[in-house]
């Protein structure tokens, strides 16, 4: 391939030989992965531990969707798609369509009707999706996705295609590399719970190939209106204002059971109310907005820390990374309505009037 002057290639380059794709799969790549690992002074201080965050916002199009979206587009085209299908609570769909579009082929995006944030939406029709609103809710969506896939000639590309996982599990393989080793716990939002089950893929195998010592501890969060794993059992009428969680029927829950059953982990239901608040701090504290479902891990940690027991103590002097899924500015219209009115305050170009305002006189 060309020289890229040690810019990061995308991950099916940084990582081919770990990923279980057809030997001579051309990546369709966006430079997705190679995201930020920032170290959060403030949740450091609140465990007594040591707290990295995984910035997944921070890819092409701006959630962790991406890493899973370039290998099934690259496998997908090599095996010779025209038209690819997904459902999608926004995120999926605004990848699928961004990569896509990159490959020359047809996206056919399935939606909940009402239930996606403007900013999720443009992005899939900006990139020339043909987004179809659905009556009904994510899980009805995926349901038909299966069966348009079943009977006409367009890919599958939800995390039920395993070659998703594949992508995916590469975001463990980079905080090993950074990190040295794997963390005690890792910590991250739940959904359709395709997510937990490649990074715990991707840790077991770093560890199986002796380049880590040890497989982390996985702690995922859910809402409280959206919360099968927790309960064990379907919710039928899912509901959170953190969209990209709101999933009544995960499609990978066994092998997300499988994560937490092998890593001594566990899955923990959050307020909307805790969830919109931890994204808050995370955004003052640490300088990182995120969209509303991605600050779940965030505030799941606050959660175990406020319960000051067991699971609390075991934080500290230890590392725990918490993946934030998808960024900010994915849905500023909850972020907005969570801090109420945008400030009143309206000055004449002047300076004491500026500085007045800003309370500095
Ligand atoms: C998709 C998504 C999730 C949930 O991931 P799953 O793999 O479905 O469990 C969480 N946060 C964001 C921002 C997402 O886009």
């Amino acid at each position: 391939m060309t020289s890229t002057n040690g810019q990061w290639r995308g991950l099916i380059e940084e990582y081919r030989e770990l990923l279980d794709i057809p030997a001579g799969t051309p990546a369709i790549t966006l430079g997705e992965g190679g995201t930020p690992l920032v170290r959060s002074e403030w949740l450091s201080g609140v465990t007594g531990g040591e707290v990295w965050i995984k910035v997944e916002g921070a890819n092409p199009t701006g959630s962790f969707k991406d890493r899973g979206m370039t290998a099934a587009i690259s496998v997908a085209v090599h095996e010779g798609a025209k038209a690819v299908v997904c459902a999608s609570t926004g995120n999926t769909s605004a990848s699928m369509a961004a990569y896509a579009a990159k490959a020359g082929i047809s996206p056919i995006v399935l939606v909940p009707d009402g239930k996606i944030s403007a900013s999720k939406m443009a992005q899939a029709l900006v990139h020339g999706g043909q987004v179809i609103r659905v009556r009904g809710n994510f899980d009805d969506c995926l349901r038909l996705s299966r069966g348009l896939a079943e009977n006409y000639p367009v890919a599958l590309v939800n995390s039920v295609n395993p070659v998703r996982l594949e992508g995916q599990k590469t975001a463990s393989f980079e905080i090993v590399d950074r990190l040295g080793d794997a963390p005690d716990f890792h910590l991250l939002p739940v959904g359709n719970a395709g997510n937990i089950s490649a990074y715990w893929l991707g840790y077991v195998q770093y560890k199986d190939a002796g380049r880590a010592t040890k497989t982390p501890v996985m702690r995922a969060f859910q809402a409280a209106g959206a919360a099968p794993l927790v309960l064990g059992h379907p919710v039928e009428n899912p509901e959170t204002r953190a969209t990209a969680i709101r999933i009544g029927n995960p499609a990978s829950w066994k092998l997300a059971e499988a994560a937490r059953d092998a890593s001594g982990g566990r899955f923990k239901a959050l307020s909307d109310e805790q969830i919109l608040s931890a994204q808050a701090q995370l955004a003052r504290n640490d300088g990182i907005f995120v969209e509303p479902a991605s600050a779940a891990g965030v505030a799941g940690l606050l959660d175990d820390v406020a319960a000051g027991d067991e699971i609390a103590k075991a934080y500290a002097g230890k590392v725990t990374v918490i993946t934030v899924t998808g960024h900010g500015l994915k849905d500023t219209i909850t972020a907005l309505e969570f801090f109420g009115e945008i400030p009143d305050i309206v000055v004449d170009a002047d300076i004491d009037a500026a500085a007045a305002a800003a309370g500095l006189i």
